[in-house]
């Protein structure tokens, strides 16, 4: 087939090349023709007093009648617009017999005009040779026209001056031999000045061929290249819709299309920053809890639930889309749901703390309406918890907690009030942390620090691909803490630098140890904060670990969460970790808002689904959107893509039949201890599930 398609197209490209040539051999008539006219005039100029008059101007005449007969023909040509298939009669007209009248014409001058003085017929042969290189490069396109030419212009010659020696006649006084020799001369002169032509005409031939293979191929490259431009920008399309969907499934509520507790995280930190940035204004969050959710679903079933939470949603909705205008401020309030029977709400901003009860009325004045079902009328209350910023906390943690420990009091006054937030509410909580704090100084160095691992099984080989390396902090008289506890503290004082740093460091001893034990291959993942990016020798220390350790870097995978390795500072400083060689995957992901310009901006290994999405996979039909088209997401992106807080043989089912590469998870183990793995792990092949 493609040969074919070749061949075809080679002979098209000829034909396309013979139509041109012709062409140009007809321009070539009206110039050769014009010439014709003009140098014939030296004829009679180089004969003067050595031939007769007559003669002389009746050869002009009838070469000036021929080629001007020539030239006409050749214009009408170019008018009547040719086709190629109209082109060859008209160009055999020319060929067999305006050429050969006026080549033999000049010929004529070779016999007709012979004198005895050498000098003139010096200048007359000077002028056949002129008369044939001009012919000869005049026909140069047509190889037949040149042939035709050059026969036409020493034939006469050549006949006679053969005849003339053959029977011994001296013309004008020269000597038979002589005649003999010009004749011959003209002879090997006319088969050179044949071969001449031929090669000449081959040549431009050729480079006519070449042109148009040029052309046709920068006209096919052309059309590629426009084409995959068109393939890239659906791809791109493609893409960013896929991850659109991600994103907006994995900050809304499926069932009520309100924005979920991530979305709400995004609205407190950027109603955080236009407080510091404007005029230190206030905001207000309120956990509003619907108190007989539970009683509906255990009585009426889930399915009223989500009738009665839909309802109340779209009331939230229609009542807060707009801002509610107090005494000349405008105030926004943005509803968020957290779970099946809770609503957190950002009132934002707050001028005065206490005219707080009008601002939180319109809040329970959603529920004056009943809602029904199936004929039942179910009257609705709430508990409220509000706390407030800058008073109660910074950020959007603490400000949830002093909002639920509120929550807590109004529910255990009985329900369908609101309490704001005071320090008597609670404060057990922080003495804790402020203990842990000043404990947490000390432990780098009192080595209170160990590693567990938790094995990732590849779900197509079988074989456990990596392990992550997980802190805890084993405290003398407070036992093992975990990170959930520690590392936010550890950040917010610096320690998370030395610490990343020491984890980094054992992990990757540890690794070696199991490659020297026979783990081949086994790869580390490391989790590292931002507060380890932000610093400027990160890389240098990655770089002394290696050494030091004499881990290849292939065998080491970074783990970062979106909000980390998308910030613009960092950017640069990951590019330089990847240069190392270490892999990079993104955790938590769906969890943060990544749009898909930033997982181009530098290559990622791995995705890693949260494990909120993972847990919920039975039950939600969000997280099985999101977990299904992560996978997909991470398909088209061309990275593998772990699952992790796998607990069950559902969940681990689920994902086997999407084709997720990686699991990690209870179901297999959890973090370990570095001396059981080994004994643990030795000959671990895991077998995939079959129905
Ligand atoms: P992560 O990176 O998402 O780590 C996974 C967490 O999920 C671990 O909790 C692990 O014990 C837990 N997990 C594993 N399988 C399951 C499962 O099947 N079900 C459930 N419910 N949980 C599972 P862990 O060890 O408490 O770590 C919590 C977080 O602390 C980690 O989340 C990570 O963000 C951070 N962290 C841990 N070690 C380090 C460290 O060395 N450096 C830094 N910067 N952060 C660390
Ligand atoms: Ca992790
Ligand atoms: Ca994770």
């Amino acid at each position: 087939m493609a040969i074919e398609s070749y061949a075809s197209h080679t002979i098209d490209i000829e034909q396309r090349v013979d139509f041109e040539l012709n062409e140009m051999q007809l321009k070539m008539i009206i110039i050769a023709g014009v010439l014709n006219i003009i140098g014939a005039l030296l004829v009679p100029w180089i004969l003067k007093g050595q031939a007769s008059l007559s003669l002389i101007f009746t050869w002009y005449f009838i070469l000036a009648f021929l080629n001007l007969s020539n030239i006409c023909f050749s214009l009408a040509f170019q008018f009547a617009k040719i086709t190629p298939d109209k082109i060859s009669p008209w160009l055999n007209a020319y060929r067999f017999f305006f050429i050969p009248c006026v080549s033999v014409i000049w010929g004529m001058i070779g016999v007709l005009f012979t004198s005895a003085d050498l000098i003139h017929q010096l200048y007359l042969i000077i002028l056949l040779l002129a008369v044939l290189v001009c012919f000869g490069l005049g026909t140069i396109s047509d190889f037949k026209a040149s042939i035709i030419s050059i026969c036409g212009v020493l034939l006469p010659s050549i006949i006679f001056r053969l005849y003339a020696g053959l029977n011994s006649i001296g013309t004008a006084g020269h000597d038979p031999h002589l005649n003999l020799g010009i004749g011959v001369c003209f002879i090997l002169l006319g088969i050179c000045l044949s071969a001449s032509c031929y090669v000449g005409y081959r040549l431009i031939k050729k480079s006519f061929v070449l042109t148009y293979v040029n052309i046709d191929l920068n006209k096919k490259l052309e059309n590629m290249n426009k084409f995959l431009e068109q393939r890239v920008k659906e791809r791109t399309i493609e893409l960013e819709d896929s991850l659109k969907v991600v994103t907006y499934q994995a900050t809304h509520d499926l069932l009520t299309d309100l924005p979920n507790k991530r979305l709400l995280l995004e609205y407190i930190d950027s109603a955080v920053n236009s407080a510091t940035n404007n005029n230190h204004h206030m905001f207000g969050i309120v956990i509003f809890s619907l108190n007989e959710m539970e009683k509906i679903i255990d009585g009426l079933g889930h399915h009223a639930g989500d009738l009665v939470i839909k309802i109340i949603s779209e009331r939230f909705k229609k009542a807060f889309d707009k801002p509610i205008i107090y005494q000349f401020h405008s105030i926004n309030y943005k509803v968020t749901l957290s779970r099946k029977d809770t609503f957190i709400i950002l009132i934002d901003p707050i001028f005065e703390l206490t005219k707080i009860e009008e601002k939180l009325a319109p809040l329970f004045a959603i529920l004056d309406e009943p809602v029904n079902f199936e004929k039942q009328t179910i009257k609705l209350t709430a508990s409220a918890g509000v706390s407030f910023y800058p008073k109660d906390g910074m950020d959007a943690e603490s400000l949830l907690m002093y909002a639920s420990t509120a929550l807590m009091h109004s529910k255990q006054q009985g329900g369908n009030i609101s309490t704001v937030y005071t320090s008597d509410n609670h404060n057990v909580e922080i003495s804790k942390q402020i203990e842990l704090e000043s404990k947490l100084h000390n432990a780098l160095k009192n080595n209170e620090f160990i590693l567990q691992y938790q094995p990732i099984v590849s779900l197509k080989t079988g074989t456990i691909a990596c392990v992550e390396a997980l802190v805890r902090w084993k405290h003398p008289t407070l036992g093992m803490i975990y990170p959930d506890k520690f590392i936010s503290l550890a950040e917010a004082d610096g320690i998370i630098v030395p610490l990343g740093e020491w984890v980094l460091q054992t992990a990757c001893s540890q690794i070696k140890k199991w490659h020297e034990e026979g783990f081949y291959g086994l790869k580390v993942a490391v989790n590292l904060s931002s507060k380890q990016l932000q610093k400027k020798n990160i890389v240098e220390t990655i770089e002394d670990i290696l050494r030091t350790t004499g881990l290849a870097p292939e065998f080491i995978e970074l783990e970062l969460t979106e909000s980390v390795a998308f910030q613009k500072d960092t950017i640069s400083i990951i590019k330089k970790i990847k240069s190392l060689g270490l892999s990079l995957a993104i955790d938590d992901f769906g969890t943060g808002y990544s749009g898909l310009s930033n997982l181009k901006l530098f290559e990622i290994d791995k995705l890693k689904i949260d494990k909120s999405f993972v847990r919920d996979l039975e039950t939600n039909d969000d997280s099985k959107a999101i977990v299904t088209n992560t996978i997909a997401l991470a398909k088209k992106i061309n990275v593998s893509v772990l699952a992790e807080g796998v607990e069950n043989k559902e969940q681990l089912k689920f994902l086997q039949e999407h084709h997720c590469d990686l699991i990690q998870g209870y179901y297999f183990s959890p973090p370990i201890d570095p001396d059981v793995f080994a004994d643990k792990f030795k000959n671990f092949k895991f077998k995939p599930l079959v129905n």
